[in-house]
């Protein structure tokens, strides 16, 4: 499905550091591992910052980003890579039409070309504009609504089409909740001084935004009064971040004639004629509440309110792609109000950010072409196959799973597909129109041709060669629905063993810890409720759920005592399969990097032991900084704990480690064996 603006953009301005956060030259002649150790802080207290404090003291987080550290690095790299192929591409003047190096230069050279893109303004979006102010009913603004999605943007609700859960070789039509502005519905209720002051600030913007599109300062101020009033009522229909976590909660399939009487005023034939999309039977609604609530509120509200909601959504997805002073106004409030970023990226950076994330399939074409270190793909599996043995191992060993569902676990580890690298087969994106005449235009088209390709998916098999995630990005992913983990090239980049490949106790604890934190997510609250084969089907005997729960229910009481930031506390509840897969990861990694010589042998490594660089390794993987406001967004909203807390929580937990650094009874993160964790 495609991004949301607000993701897209959030993504694209936190993606990467600039290049004064790269290791000083200092650094580099000594290990990175011993190089960011704070000596002052005892390892038991706090570990995240006995590994990382010295290099967190020498790398504030700079003014375009809203963090800085491990991420940075590795995605300085990534971005390095990409801006020269980016580069070489747009140097070339007469590529081929259709070609990889074409799509790319001339995207990449429409995005650059700054005097044409302010020159244009918002023009380009006038015929769109002047479409919305003729609407004069419903019909019309589900049709406007449709156009929007199709450009990528967020209008009344999600829709999109993937496999469906429950017979995983389908694919089906989805209906989802969305269509906010803000990141979450506590955004638009919350009393605190902070949301009430992003409400007013949103409000601001918004008439500014109005203002640019040449309305009076009334009419703006009160076309934002009005924006804010629907996405209020909307945000009222929808589910909290933690209520969408549940599969079966959020899976709800009607015929096509049900979702039409529950939401009688809305004639769904338009937006599906919109699309092509004709003898659809049956969809999946995650929330039919939200759309029972969404006919009452589209009935309620005068059309002229739905097109002031549609303008500001509309104009809202292509900011990104336009003149620059648009893109401050958007950059202003989205990066700088509710992330805290305080500076924008420069162009060159932001324009190889834009062409990855719309041609990034492409990019990554050229990539593995020219940047994969030999061996990369023969390690990664190695590590990936040793995680699978281990984690077999230990699953047989298990003392709260019963035997018959210990073979249910076994077989769909034996079954799980492990896609590592990059993907054997490209999709045909020759047919997308790109040329240097217009940047907006151009991302237009990339994401049209996107969803006419989304669609052409529907009523055929699910296609598994299709990757979600590029080669070139440091990403790594778990998919359900699928049992496939997949892991990508550029996972073999450590920040600091550049030119080399770091030992097994780094990759183990990097990549290792990723590998099996992913291949647990099958088998955690959420996995246990998909097959082996991917469908939703909970394979679990209910003893078996009624003892996992209760070891759950320690981890969610242990997250919930940590303070993220001020009386801040992170959520639990919200975190707690990414807390159980960080756990489970760091004890699969740990247990397959006993099985290597360097373990084995004990060898030290500029001074350390295998398993001091093991644990410091791990703590050097969640390296990262991250300024008070986005904290407090990702405290509340994030499905993973912030990173302090994914190194001292599982650590916690683990003897091993309390050896290894002689943490005793006293020390801050010392835990009685009583309430230290156990699951995988
Ligand atoms: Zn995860």
């Amino acid at each position: 499905m495609i991004k949301p603006f607000f993701l897209s953009l959030v993504i694209m301005l936190a993606i990467i550091a600039i290049s004064s956060c790269r290791q000083s030259k200092k650094d580099q002649a000594h290990d990175a591992l011993v190089s960011h150790v704070d000596s002052t802080i005892k390892p038991g207290d706090d570990f995240f910052l006995f590994a990382n404090g010295k290099w967190f003291r020498q790398h504030p987080i700079h003014a375009s980003e809203v963090y800085n550290g491990f991420n940075q690095l590795m995605e300085e790299l990534s971005y390095t890579q990409i801006r020269k192929i980016c580069e070489s591409s747009a140097a070339i003047k007469n590529a081929q039409r259709g070609s990889v190096k074409q799509l790319i230069g001339d995207f990449y050279y429409s995005g650059m070309d700054s005097v044409s893109r302010n020159k244009k303004g918002l023009s380009e979006l006038s015929g769109d504009l002047a479409r919305i102010e003729v609407i004069r009913d419903l019909r019309g603004i589900i049709n406007f609504s449709a156009y929007i999605q199709s450009l990528g943007g967020s209008s009344l609700f999600d829709f999109g089409i993937g496999q469906d859960e429950k017979i995983n070789c389908k694919n089906a039509v989805y209906f989802a909740q969305e269509g906010l502005s803000l990141p979450d519905r506590y955004y638009y209720f919350d009393t605190n001084s902070q949301s009430v002051s992003i409400r007013k600030k949103f409000i601001n913007h918004a008439e500014s935004v109005f203002i640019s599109l040449g309305y009076s300062k009334n009419r703006a101020r009160a076309a934002a009064g009005k924006l804010m009033e629907l996405e209020t009522a909307l945000a009222g229909n929808t589910r909290n971040a933690d209520e969408t976590r549940d599969p079966w909660m959020n899976y709800h399939k009607m015929t096509y004639q049900q979702f039409s009487e529950l939401t009688p005023d809305i004639d769904w034939n338009i937006f599906m004629d919109y699309f092509g999309l004709h003898n659809v039977d049956s969809v999946i609604v995650r929330q039919p509440e939200f759309f029972a609530a969404l006919n009452k509120d589209i009935r309620s509200y005068p059309v002229d309110s739905w097109k002031i909601y549609l303008t500001y959504h509309f104009v809202r997805a292509m900011a990104a792609y336009a003149d620059d002073k648009t893109y401050r106004e958007f950059f202003n409030f989205y990066a700088s109000t509710l992330n805290g970023t305080k500076e924008q990226w420069k162009r060159s950076k932001l324009i190889s950010e834009q062409t990855n994330d719309a041609l990034g399939e492409l990019i990554g074409q050229v990539y593995v072409d020219k940047y994969i270190h030999k061996g990369t793909k023969e390690k990664l599996v190695e590590i990936g196959n040793t995680i699978k043995t281990v984690f077999a191992e230990r699953i047989k060993a298990l003392d709260w799973m019963s035997s018959a569902t210990k073979e249910k676990a076994l077989n769909k580890l034996n079954t799980m597909r492990m896609r590592v690298g990059y993907p054997d087969k490209w999709r045909d994106l020759s047919t997308i129109k790109i040329d240097r005449s217009s940047y907006m235009k151009n991302e237009m088209n990339v994401n049209q041709w996107e969803y006419k390709y989304m669609i052409s998916q529907y009523g055929k098999p699910v296609d598994r060669n299709v990757w979600r995630i590029n080669p070139q990005s440091f990403d790594a992913e778990y998919d359900p629905a699928e049992n496939t983990v997949t892991i990508t090239d550029f996972n073999i980049n450590i920040p600091g063993y550049e030119h080399k490949i770091a030992d097994d106790a780094i990759l183990y604890a990097i990549i290792g810890t990723t590998f099996g934190h992913e291949i647990t997510h099958g088998f955690d609250d959420q996995g246990c409720q998909y097959n082996a084969q991917g469908n939703l089907q909970n394979w679990w005997f209910s003893e078996d759920s009624v003892k996992f729960y209760a070891r759950t229910e320690m981890i969610i009481k242990q997250f919930n005592r940590y303070i993220a930031i001020d009386t801040l506390h992170i959520n639990g509840e919200l975190t707690q399969g990414e807390n159980i897969a960080d756990l489970g990861g760091l004890i699969l990694a740990y247990e397959a990097f006993k099985k290597t010589t360097q373990f084995k042998n004990n060898e030290i490594v500029e001074g350390l032991n295998p398993r001091q660089r093991f644990f410091l390794g791990y703590a050097f993987s969640n390296m990262v900084s991250i300024r008070p406001e986005y904290a407090v967004y990702l405290a509340k909203s994030d499905e993973h704990s912030l990173p302090k807390f994914r190194v001292n929580g599982p650590l916690s937990n683990m003897p091993e480690f309390y050896e290894t650094f002689g943490v005793k009874k006293g020390d801050a993160l010392w835990v009685p064996d009583s309430l230290r964790v156990k699951i995988w």
